[in-house]
């Protein structure tokens, strides 16, 4: 089973990640946490290139072009294998986060990303749970974590709000997607996503 974790910067879905596989790991499930832009030797090179130094330098084209190569290599190396040997794959963003943030965010891309994600991927998870919330709580969250990568999460209120906005509307209507409160507390949302896995485990 694959699952992706989707939503604005600083939704809280890298801690899900990790609290979903440390819960499932208990129950003697197989796991693997990856993430992207990442998840395997080659594509953490990638994000390295995206990710760190002149935020100018790509355009929005060339990054989707990055983005998609990096996944490419993430599949191939991590996640195929993975689900190969019946493992449970969590994956921290997916392509909908390219469908989001380049597809959206910098002029309507959307045709080129879908088209290049049809070519050169060619999956989607069999689930993902979008952590949705208010952007001024996720901005005050992303802000807090001072990263390397402030640059993509530096866009304010307004690009967060649009980013929300495009993610509810990939989810609306696709039986893939949940929708989860992430606004509430870790606990909370933690034993919702839980709930929500193992249903689909044992279905
Ligand atoms: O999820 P994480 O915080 O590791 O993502 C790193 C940054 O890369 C985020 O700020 C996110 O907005 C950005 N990103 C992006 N396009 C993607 C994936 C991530 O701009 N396709």
């Amino acid at each position: 089973m694959f699952i992706s974790l989707e939503g604005i910067d600083g939704s809280g879905k890298s801690t899900q990640a990790r609290l979903l596989a440390e819960d499932l790991r208990a129950r003697g499930v197989g796991v693997v946490l990856t993430r992207e832009p990442g998840g395997s030797p080659g594509a953490e090179e990638i994000r390295a290139l995206v990710l760190e130094g002149d935020p100018d330098r790509w355009s929005a084209e060339t990054e989707i072009l990055l983005f998609t190569a990096a996944r490419r290599d993430h599949l191939e190396k991590t996640i195929r294998p993975a689900l190969a040997a019946g493992k449970v794959v969590i994956c921290d963003r997916f392509a909908d986060s390219t469908r989001v943030f380049q597809g959206v965010t910098r002029g309507d891309l959307r045709d080129k990303v879908n088209r290049l994600h049809a070519e050169m991927i060619g999956i989607e998870p069999d689930l993902t749970l979008l952590f949705d919330m208010d952007p001024a709580i996720g901005l005050a969250r992303a802000k807090g974590r001072q990263t390397a990568e402030e640059r993509f999460e530096d866009f304010g209120a307004g690009f967060q709000e649009k980013c929300r906005a495009a993610f509810l509307d990939l989810a609306r209507g696709n039986a893939r997607f949940a929708v989860i409160d992430a606004g509430r507390d870790v606990a909370t949302v933690a034993r919702e996503v839980a709930a929500l896995v193992h249903a689909r485990l044992s279905a």
